[in-house]
């Protein structure tokens, strides 16, 4: 895989912050700086994810790309702050529940809980007491 410095500068980033949902605007706004425009991170991103370094998921109609771990694994996103938080626990079992009785062959699942962080909870407390 031909690995150009504007790829580089994306995949490093992403690389540095392995708990962490980023969406093209965000990496944008962080190594952008003139060096690249928009179209180009857009790219960029979508070429990672197509190599199958990033993962992708989809919250308020925008895309959220993070580094994709080796070992199969389910996060809980937090749709303020965009931190990931690992689920230890085994949630496999509740996909032979839903497919039930029906002749439903299951191939994949991607199962994401989006919320809010506790220390976004704690932020927007505070920010409703300063009101
Ligand atoms: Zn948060
Ligand atoms: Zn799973």
């Amino acid at each position: 895989m031909r690995l150009t410095k504007q790829r580089k500068a994306i995949s490093d980033y992403f690389a540095a912050n392995p708990e962490h949902a980023f969406s093209v605007e965000m990496i944008y706004n962080q190594i952008g700086d003139g060096k690249m425009n928009l179209s180009t991170v857009y790219r960029n991103v979508d070429r990672l994810a197509q190599l199958g370094l990033l993962a992708r998921t989809l919250m308020k109609n925008t895309a959220y790309y993070y580094v994709k771990k080796e070992e199969h694994q389910h996060f809980m996103i937090c749709t303020s702050c965009f931190k990931m938080f690992p689920i230890n626990h085994v949630i496999e079992e509740i996909i032979p529940i839903a497919i039930g009785q029906t002749d439903f062959k299951a191939l994949a699942h991607d199962i994401v809980i989006y919320g809010i962080c506790r220390r976004c909870q704690l932020h927007n407390e505070k920010s409703k007491v300063s009101f």
